[in-house]
């Protein structure tokens, strides 16, 4: 069966532009095969985190991890491609670093579990949302990409 192409929603958060390490991340996955579609640098307000993190604002972590996302811009991406969802959340590794395996970016490129470089969307549905959260529409771009080297026909 051709398993759906999906697309979803990562942040470089602001120790990733900090750090200098968004090149890095970025190449991770364009080397992996996936499709840029929507790339920008934006400054996250209180409102957006409070949005964003909803699940979050009642964990006594919640006012530093506000204070984090909001100190300095981040880079929002969509990323397109196979089972991208789970392919992006796989890449990055568990939320707490020091425990992400090597190899992953976040076992790579942190030791913390605030202070951990990269968001991703956690399922479909929740990309669903965070896509639409960052980017209109009109900032999705349209165009091909030869999938012929990444993928067989069937895939
Ligand atoms: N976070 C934190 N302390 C914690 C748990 C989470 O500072 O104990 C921050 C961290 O930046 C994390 C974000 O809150 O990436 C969102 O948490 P979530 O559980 O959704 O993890 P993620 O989906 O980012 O792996
Ligand atoms: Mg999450």
């Amino acid at each position: 069966m051709m398993a759906t192409t999906e697309r979803t929603l990562v942040l470089l958060k602001p120790d990733a532009v900090q750090r200098g390490l968004c090149g890095e991340i970025v190449s991770r996955f364009e080397n992996k095969g996936l499709k840029i579609v929507g790339m920008k640098m934006i400054q996250i307000t209180s409102a957006l985190s409070k949005e964003h993190y909803a699940h979050l604002v009642s964990k006594p972590f919640y006012p530093d991890l506000e204070r984090f996302i909001t100190s300095a811009p981040v880079v929002a991406m969509v990323l397109e491609g196979k089972e991208a969802v789970e392919v992006v959340r796989t890449m990055c590794g568990p939320t707490n670093a020091t425990k992400a395996p090597a190899g992953t970016i976040r076992g790579d490129l942190s030791n913390s579990t605030s202070r951990n470089v990269i968001h991703a969307s956690d399922s479909k549905e929740t990309a669903a949302k965070e896509v639409p959260r960052f980017f209109k529409d009109s900032e999705l771009m349209k165009y091909d990409l030869s999938k012929e080297w990444l993928y067989a026909g069937d895939e």
